[in-house]
């Protein structure tokens, strides 16, 4: 009986593959496993690296795990603007790839942080993004997420603004939530995550109003980002 069980599941397994075959997220190109990319748009997409830091900045570091353009554009535009929640296996593969390099996850006892939306959107959207990504590919590690900030207002696509217009922008847009009278971050060494990094105003304000908050130390961690490639 177990047997037949066993036989029935494999021919259904096939019907599925059948009916759905599992194709790169990139080029449609067939790939055996499934949710995965082919090993050319891997090796085009995957490129881990640590970003170069402004001046005074609140982070330890910052690791982007993959370029922007032509490579998760669209997978992190359909999850966003689309609501595709079918993007999400694609990226927590590529997350999956990614791990090997990232052997400091395991120096600390990090307590992994959003970058927050403003609720009205976040409400419009149903879902913080960031939040969706990282979610289990951090509870396989055990790294817990919480919301340890909130957007107070809504703020301006940063792309094209001037620094002062940036910093105007971003003046008193996030605050740390506090349980018992006390920031959830103090006292921790944060893994602030965002989807994507552009011009890395909005992780600096994040991190300063952490550290503010008594966090031990930020690092940030970005699904995607087109800087410092190729370092
Ligand atoms: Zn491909």
């Amino acid at each position: 009986m177990p047997k037949l069980k066993e036989m029935s599941r494999d021919i259904l397994g096939s019907f599925w593959e059948f009916l759905f075959p599992s194709c790169c997220p990139r080029c449609g190109k067939y790939v055996a496993e499934r949710s995965g990319w082919c090993e050319a748009c891997l090796q085009e997409a995957l490129s881990v690296r640590r970003l170069s830091l402004p001046p005074g900045s609140a982070f330890t570091e910052i690791w982007a795990l993959s370029s922007y353009k032509d490579c998760l554009e669209k997978l992190i535009k359909d999850l966003k603007y689309r609501r595709k929640t079918s993007a999400l296996p694609y990226l927590k593969s590529l997350l999956e790839k990614a791990e090997p390099e990232l052997v400091w996850l395991r120096r600390k006892d990090f307590l992994a942080v959003p970058v927050p939306l403003y609720a009205a959107k976040e409400k419009a959207r149903g879902f913080n993004q960031t939040e969706l990504i990282f979610k289990d590919w951090l509870q396989e590690k055990e790294i817990p997420l919480t919301r340890g900030l909130i957007r107070n207002r809504e703020t301006r696509a940063m792309y094209g603004l001037s620094p002062v217009e940036r910093e105007e922008n971003l003046r008193g847009a996030f605050s740390a939530i506090e349980e018992g009278g006390q920031p959830v971050v103090q006292g921790r060494d944060i893994l602030f995550l965002d989807d994507i990094f552009t011009t890395g105003s909005t992780m600096e304000a994040c991190g300063k109003v952490l550290k503010r908050a008594g966090a031990l130390s930020v690092t940030g961690l970005v699904l995607a980002s087109d800087h410092d490639l190729h370092l």
